[in-house]
């Protein structure tokens, strides 16, 4: 390990919620250290048009959105640094952080913003044929389905979407859920029905994804209903079940949920270890939307520059009582 460097504020993620996070703790003169983690930009770099974030009225691309605000970010003195946190100690401050298990970076007050993943089903032949046939991102993957048939499981926003995006290339798509009713907001749900080329199958899960040892070629499906089972013929299979935060390294060190996600005090981004913050889809199962990862990245940010007021005020007077 090389020597360590100090830095008064270390994020960790560089989605809209570590970028913002960036942006308010530069400007605060803070000179943050971003890690920018396994997936630079965060989500959104594998999304394409973002329509919801205030102040795009035409919308924006996902990727452009995040080099924008990384460029930001650098622009007020944050350090972006590509590399993944592989470990922190959370002991005392400072906060022990390794990139890259060959960095070892000291930070004074530690921002998480490490997001969140997508879900899988579980499925042996799932693992076997990610990448041969089986995705959890159409935006990667729709473009090497030109003229094939392929299935999306899932029944929420993700998988509305997903279909939606896969008709540029597919012939078909077929959105399997295993409810009657879809969790889907009414206007992605529309927006599918409303769309030729999108079938909906529902009350069945997968089983199995079927292939010839080298890609995919079906889904085994049951129907929770009736209990049949049938096979879909397919060449890809996409799967949009939800997300899941990227925690495991604060396990044992944070308060976690029991889902994951880590704990905050209401109203603040303050976490059960005094000076670690976390904003952004880590800390966030119910809204999760870039905009909201956004705020929570500004709170994140303050709280953190508030804490490095209060340590500094306190060694102050302590320092006058000792003389
Ligand atoms: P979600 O809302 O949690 O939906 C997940 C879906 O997958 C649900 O329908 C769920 O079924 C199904 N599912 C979960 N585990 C499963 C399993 N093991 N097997 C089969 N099906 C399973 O997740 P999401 O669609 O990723 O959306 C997450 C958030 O992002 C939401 O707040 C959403 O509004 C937002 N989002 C917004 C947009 C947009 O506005 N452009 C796009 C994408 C996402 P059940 O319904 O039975 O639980």
């Amino acid at each position: 390990m090389s020597e360590a460097k100090r830095y008064e504020v270390v994020i960790i993620g560089s989605g809209p919620a570590g970028l913002t996070a960036a942006i308010y703790a530069a400007r605060a003169n803070l000179k943050p250290l971003v890690v920018e983690g396994k997936q630079p930009g965060g989500q959104l770099t594998i999304t394409t048009e973002v329509e919801n974030f205030p102040g795009f009225p035409q919308g924006i691309l996902g990727p452009k959105l995040m080099e924008d605000m990384r460029e930001q970010a650098k622009r007020f003195g944050a350090e972006c640094r590509f590399g993944a946190v592989t470990s922190v100690d959370l002991s005392q401050r400072p906060f022990k952080v390794a990139i890259d298990q060959k960095e070892l970076v000291m930070a004074e007050t530690l921002i998480i913003a490490t997001g969140a993943s997508a879900k899988l089903l579980g499925l042996e032949s799932e693992r076997k044929y990610m990448g041969y046939g089986v995705s959890a991102c159409a935006t990667c993957d729709g473009f090497f389905y030109k003229g094939r048939e392929v299935v999306v499981v899932g029944g929420g926003d993700s998988a509305m979407e997903e279909a939606n995006f896969l008709t540029k290339y597919a012939t078909r798509v077929t959105i399997l859920h295993r409810r009657e009713e879809f969790r889907a907001s009414k206007i992605m749900l529309e927006r599918a029905k409303a769309n030729p080329k999108i079938r909906f199958m529902t009350n069945v899960v997968v089983e199995e994804i079927l292939g010839d040892g080298k890609v995919v070629t079906g889904a085994r499906i049951r129907n929770v209903k009736t209990g049949e089972i049938s096979e879909i013929a397919c060449d890809g299979v996409f799967i949009a079940i939800g997300h899941s935060p990227n925690s495991a390294l604060f396990e044992g060190q944070l308060e976690l949920d029991e889902k994951g996600y880590v704990v905050t005090k209401k109203g603040t981004t303050e976490t059960s270890v005094p000076g670690v913050f976390a904003c952004g889809d880590i800390q966030d199962s119910v809204y999760r939307q870039a905009v909201t990862a956004a705020g929570t990245g500004c709170m994140a940010a303050i709280d953190a520059e508030r804490f490095l007021e209060r340590q500094k005020a306190l060694a102050k007077a302590e320092a006058q009582v000792a003389t």
